[in-house]
Formats: C-alpha cells, structure tokens, sequence
C-alpha cells in the first residue's frame, strides 16, 4: 500500500511521518502549506495564518538548536514526536483547568493553536538543579532544590534569553504585577501536574520552560499556556538509571535524541511500546 500523504513541504509530497518524499498527489487531510501565509518561523516551529481569524496553524521542524543557534541538525522525526507529546502535555493541563492555546492535531506535524500576544518571557520552573542554574551557583546536577523555583529570561535570542528579575518586568511594562502573580500560579500548577504524569511512568521532572500569551475578552486580558511542552523544553531523567531523555542527549552529545523522545512518548502512551524510531519512525496510535 502506498504511503497515507499527509502534508507537502516545498511543493514535494510527504508520507506520514512527513521525512520521505512521495510521489503523486496529496491524498491526506494536510493542508498544502505553499499556499499558506507564514507568520513566524522560528528554531523549532513555524506559524502559519490559521482557518479562521484568531487562529494558527503550528508547524513543528525536525531541526534541532543549542547555545543560542551555535549548535544546530536536523534529527528526522523529532518534529513528529514533539507535535504529539505537546498535543498530550496540552491536552492534559487543559482537563485540569489550564486554558491553553492548542485547538487541535491537524496531521504529524502540525496543530491548530488560538493566536496570542505572547509575553516575551521565558518562565522556567526548577525542581532540582542543572543547566544553567547549576553552573551559575556551582552546585551540582540533580541537588533537589527546597521547592519549586520559578524564574524568568527575557525572551531575545541577540540578548542570548538574559535572567531578569520580576522587578525588570514590572518596570518595562512586559507584564503587571497582577500577571506575574498569575503566571507564577499557572507555573506552579503545570509543575505540579507534569512532575505527577512524569514520576508515573519512572520519569523525574527536573525542570521546564514554558511560555504564556495574552488573549483580550473584550477589553479584559487573559492568560493562556503557549508554545509548546516537550522534551525540547524539558529537563527529563529516568527515574531508575538517571538516563536523559531530553535536549540535553543533543546538547551534550549523549546519543540519540529521537530514541530518548521516543522513550518519552511510549512511556506516556503516545506511541505503541513495540515502537522504535527506525525504519518505520514514528507509528501514530489514532
Ligand atoms: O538552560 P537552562 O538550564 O536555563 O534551562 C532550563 C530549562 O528550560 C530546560 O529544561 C531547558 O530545556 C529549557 N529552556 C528552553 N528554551 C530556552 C532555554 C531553556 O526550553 N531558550
């Protein structure tokens, strides 16, 4: 049987999994994406004008970035992966509450999201140390942290995404007061339920990013998660071995970054557990 076509990338038809050309004409229920208008492309995703007024289509790539774009491949499959486990993370949170920006999976790659003002801030909630924080304060990888700390980077990629503090916030005008206490709230609650979904399937929640929009009720403005959950934007250790199943396997060189996210995703039961990757990377459950 010929591959399901579900989405063209540069005038070229894809297969299911979106990384090998097909030939003939696009049967799926992709959207031709020459014809649509780009609204944003960034290192991992790109936006395009949505449906209907106040939506977008999300795009996730295959590529890969560390430091700031120093470090860049492209790693067959991980946009898929990324796609699906984000679509699970929202998904989730929003049946506990937490409005969030995704609508709905449109194919492998690509989701439905509302359209916000995105707040220029990367929120990033700890559970234990590393990364950054570990080199800044000398101390050492995994140190559990007293609790949850939630802190913030000014999102601008000449800046290199530079820590500031609420008061820098406040006083720029980024976001109120009365948001940062709400943002802090929404941070905290997605740790609480993603470290409760991780640690079930032998995983430890180290740390996230997250980002949040504004969207306007007339003229009332509310906040909702954005962007995007998943190990690109996670700190994930096995529970058991320590084994890293995120972004850093690229950053550090530690192996195969799509093997880890597959790991993540059959764990959480996105992807069949009999499921590798290679040759027939990823299998989607519908
Ligand atoms: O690099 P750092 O230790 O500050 O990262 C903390 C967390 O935020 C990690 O999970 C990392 O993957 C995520 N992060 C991100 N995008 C950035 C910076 C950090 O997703 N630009």
């Amino acid at each position: 049987m010929p591959p399901r076509v579900l989405a063209r990338k540069g005038g070229m038809h894809y297969d299911a999994d979106m990384t090998r050309p097909t030939a003939g004409r696009r049967t799926g229920q992709g959207v031709s994406m020459a014809r649509r208008k780009k609204i944003y492309e960034g290192k991992a995703k790109i936006l395009y004008e949505g449906p209907e007024p106040g939506t977008l289509v999300q795009y996730f790539k295959d590529d890969a970035t560390a430091f700031n774009a120093e470090k860049k491949a492209v790693i067959e499959g991980k946009g898929v992966l990324n796609n699906r486990l984000s679509e699970f993370f929202m998904t989730g949170l929003s049946q506990i509450g937490i409005p969030t920006h995704f609508i709905k999976r449109l194919n492998m790659r690509e989701q439905l999201i509302r359209q916000v003002e995105i707040i220029p801030l990367e929120v990033i909630v700890r559970n234990f140390a590393a990364g950054t924080m570990a080199t800044r304060l000398g101390m050492e990888e995994g140190t559990a942290l007293p609790r949850p700390i939630v802190e913030f980077s000014y999102k601008d990629d000449s800046l290199g995404d530079p820590l500031v503090p609420e008061e820098y916030i406040i006083a720029f005008g980024w976001a109120s007061q009365q948001e940062m206490d709400d943002i802090v709230s929404l941070a905290l609650r997605v740790n609480d339920w993603m470290s409760g979904v991780m640690y079930g399937v032998g995983i430890k929640l180290v740390d996230f990013k997250i980002e949040i929009g504004r969207v306007w009720d007339n003229e009332f403005p509310r906040l909702i998660l954005a962007d995007e959950i998943s190990p690109d934007s996670c700190r994930l250790w096995d529970t058991e071995t320590g084994r890293k199943l995120d972004k850093d396997v690229f950053r550090r060189d530690l192996g195969d970054l799509a093997d880890a996210y597959t790991e993540v995703a059959k764990r959480l039961g996105v992807l069949p557990t009999n499921v590798t990757h290679r040759p027939n990377k990823p299998t989607l459950i519908n």
